[in-house]
């Protein structure tokens, strides 16, 4: 069960304008999927967008770095509203579309350092890929077409990657990201001699399933882990169900208990 928080008010770092963005009281990781890419997600437990684009200003910044003015408590018990006149009609944060990334990165807006570079294209990377995640990515769906702007971006994040940029503890988890960037460019003898730097167990089947791919000439974005299910079947393996069958036991072993009373 996923349970919302309040709004959270926030003000772009260029302009001052606020935004708001959804928080959560609670979810569940047991709807998680994974992609070739790397990029993972938990659809019982959504997070708001890394990188937004203010709607007044149309720059791009971190929401990480953004000032935070305070929750959107809507109205009191008594009914009043508590927020301040301002926060009225505050709009959502937007997420960059994928040629706003590269204009973004380009411009020097997410960052100079290489940890601020890396993560934004990644993130570009990332978001020129999602189009093509719920198009049935098991049979074969067509890839991302190879724009230059495209191309470059996953260019230039492997170099990155190959230089040591990335906030990652993992070791190989570079490698993995850089065989999967050659792979998608159609690169498979460079995409193998980096799945050959990948040789822990905790990696295997993301290793395996890129050397498959390899094998195949197949520079599509795939599937990696998890079940490519719907939200509202996702609701349903994750709560719904279990609790229909939590009700079941309890309401078999009270029926026991009241047949054991009655002997
Ligand atoms: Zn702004």
């Amino acid at each position: 069960m996923t349970t919302s928080g309040p709004d959270r008010i926030i003000a772009c770092p260029n302009c001052g304008h606020l935004a708001k963005h959804f928080t959560l009281l609670s979810g569940n990781t047991c709807s998680r999927r994974v992609w070739t890419d790397g990029k993972q997600e938990l659809l019982m437990l959504p997070s708001p967008p890394a990188v937004v684009q203010c709607p007044q200003c149309r720059k791009c910044y971190w929401l990480a770095e953004a000032e935070e003015m305070g929750e959107d408590s809507g109205q009191n018990n008594d009914g009043a509203v508590t927020n301040p006149p301002n926060w009225q009609n505050v709009p959502s944060v937007e997420e960059p579309v994928e040629e706003a990334f590269y204009r973004a990165i380009d411009s020097g807006c997410m960052g100079t350092n290489d940890e601020h570079e890396t993560h934004a294209r990644l993130l570009a990377w990332y978001k020129s890929n999602d189009a093509y995640r719920e198009a049935n990515p098991e049979i074969g769906s067509p890839g991302p077409p190879i724009s230059e702007q495209r191309r470059s971006n996953m260019e230039r994040l492997g170099l990155l990657l190959a230089a040591g940029a990335g906030d990652n503890d993992d070791v190989e988890w570079p490698a993995l990201i850089r065989a999967e960037l050659s792979r998608e460019l159609g690169d498979f003898d460079a995409a193998r001699v980096w799945l050959g730097k990948v040789t822990s167990v905790e990696h295997d089947e993301f290793r395996q399933k890129l050397t498959y791919l390899c094998d195949r000439r197949d520079v599509h974005l795939r599937f990696l882990s998890g079940k490519p299910t719907s939200t509202t079947s996702d609701a349903w393996c994750c709560c719904v169900l279990p609790a229909a069958m939590a009700i079941v036991v309890i309401g078999s072993i009270f029926l026991l208990l009241r047949w054991l009373v009655w002997q």
